[in-house]
């Protein structure tokens, strides 16, 4: 299978070894902001997208994110 985002060989949750890094980042960092100022999801994909601090393959990490978002994939969103 291959990574969602790119052509790369997928490893976990169709993401390849560089992509699946950034999610994971991602999703670190999300738990930890939930906690302290519980926003959600969405809001914080689109402030992390904006944050020109992001590096790029986090990027777009959060812009598959959005747009599986916006599909309304996701039947449960606490599942990240
Ligand atoms: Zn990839």
């Amino acid at each position: 299978m291959k990574c969602k985002i790119c052509s790369r060989e997928a490893i976990d949750r169709d993401f390849c070894q560089l992509h699946l890094k950034a999610y994971q980042n991602i999703k670190v960092t999300y738990q930890k902001w939930n906690k302290a100022l519980s926003v959600n999801w969405r809001q914080y994909l689109e402030h992390i997208q904006k944050n020109s601090l992001t590096g790029e393959w986090a990027k777009e990490v959060v812009k598959h994110l959005i747009e599986e978002d916006n599909k309304n994939v996701w039947k449960n969103k606490e599942d990240i």
